[in-house]
């Protein structure tokens, strides 16, 4: 997969790309990703990427120029699957958007700033909008990264186990068990018995019995 980000943030990018999964898939050649500065495409002298906007008010507008140029050569390299631009009122990020797209070839993610984008960025070249929760964000370069990680690590090949994004939370519309590791007694707090017992057909009934009960509990939507 390959991944073009358009920002004017893209040392915002550095550390959460470099580290951890994504850092790996990046290494094992599974995914690429791109930055490009947005004010890099900024025809004025002063590299401007914003202005006032029209309606008045307190709050700059990304103008549509600078974000054009960038898409534009980018589609004329290579064809993309969508472009899509990180937005409060976007389709809400959740684990089967995440499937969705982690099967695409190339993307291109836009990040707005201020009080976003100029709309006929919006009308003229995306095809997709993501929120990543009801709240608004100063910037999408963080959104951008929680949809990425949310999407590479699903690509087969990135995970060593392969099995191990299938029984995380929300595949299957379950919410994962709880989990623990030793010390069996901390303090007087003991794991669960039957996971100490070995048998593993009573710990596979018992996993599927506490995600159950998980989810009937914290997201009884799911069921
Ligand atoms: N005026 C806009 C908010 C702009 S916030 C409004 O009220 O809808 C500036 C930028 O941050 C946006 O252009 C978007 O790219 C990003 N952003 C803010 N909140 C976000 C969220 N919940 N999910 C994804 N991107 C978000």
């Amino acid at each position: 997969m390959r991944i073009d980000i358009l920002t004017i943030f893209p040392e915002m990018f550095e550390s959460p790309f470099n580290h951890s999964i994504i850092r790996r898939a990046k290494q094992k050649g599974i995914v690429e990703i791109f930055t490009h500065n947005i004010r890099d495409y900024s025809q004025n002298k002063q590299k401007s990427v914003d202005d006032y906007a029209f309606s008045g008010g307190a709050g700059m507008v990304m103008m549509i120029e600078p974000i054009a140029l960038c898409i534009d050569k980018l589609k004329s390299e290579r064809t993309y699957n969508e472009i899509i631009y990180m937005s409060p009122d976007g389709h809400l990020l959740d684990q089967k958007t995440a499937n969705h797209f982690s099967t695409f070839e190339n993307i291109i993610i836009l990040c707005g700033h201020y009080k976003g984008v100029d709309e006929r960025v919006r009308e003229i070249y995306i095809t997709k909008e993501i929120s990543i929760g009801d709240y608004v964000l100063s910037g999408g370069e963080l959104g951008a990264a929680v949809f990425c990680d949310a999407i590479i690590r699903l690509i087969p090949g990135v995970l060593n186990d392969e099995t191990s994004a299938l029984s995380d939370s929300f595949q299957d519309n379950l919410i994962s068990p709880p989990v623990y590791t030793r010390p069996a007694d901390y303090k007087g707090h003991k794991v669960p018995e039957i996971l100490l017992s070995g048998n593993e057909k009573l710990i596979k009934q018992w996993l599927m019995e506490k995600s159950l009960e998980r989810t009937k509990e914290r997201r009884p939507g799911l069921l």
